[in-house]
């Protein structure tokens, strides 16, 4: 019996340790002191042309066409740097690094937007089925979806092309006054 109480116990520790998130960035970025957050969104409205001028044809494809880029190509996807995530194409700070997990699908994840309204929600039958869009509030761009399957404290997964996002790296030294 004692035995079994053991392995049981062991078996409860396994358990409460393979379901930690695997954050990457545990140090809180002081986001702020990275990018400035506007209290209201000024849309920036461009036409199809312009957008072809300012972006790639790749950049194009993802943001404005709602493609998906191939995954495990983004060269953000392992970047454990702390700094913020920003739209590519109207450079709105849209994710902290401290808030990107590993989840395995080869897209940048993340558990949580920096502002709730920087993000808009749009449902998405392109497979077949209902998916959440998730697109830029202040450009309309594509970012890519998100999911209820996402690690602690949101439970949510931002599957975001690394295509639709930029990156501003923090200082070294953050905590200076
Ligand atoms: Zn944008």
């Amino acid at each position: 019996m004692k035995e079994f109480k053991i392995i049981l116990s062991t078996l409860l520790l396994i358990g409460l340790i393979s379901c930690t998130p695997k954050t990457q960035n545990v140090t809180k970025v002081d986001v702020e002191s990275v990018v400035d957050l506007p209290s209201e969104i000024e849309k920036v409205v461009k036409t199809d042309q312009e957008w072809k001028a300012e972006l790639t044809e790749q950049e194009y494809y993802v943001i404005r066409d709602k493609g998906t880029e191939r995954p495990h190509t983004s060269n953000l996807l392992d970047n454990k740097e702390a700094g913020v995530y920003t739209c590519k194409a109207c450079s709105l700070p849209l994710f902290s690094s401290h808030t990107k997990y590993k989840s395995g699908t080869g897209w940048p994840s993340y558990y949580e937007p920096i502002k709730k309204d920087y993000i808009k929600e749009d449902t998405d039958y392109n497979l077949g089925y209902a998916r959440t869009e998730v697109v830029c509030a202040r450009c309309d761009g594509h970012l890519g979806h998100v999911f209820p399957d996402g690690p602690k404290p949101t439970g949510l997964r931002y599957c975001i092309n690394g295509v639709s996002l930029g990156f501003e790296k923090a200082e070294e030294d953050a905590d200076k006054p």
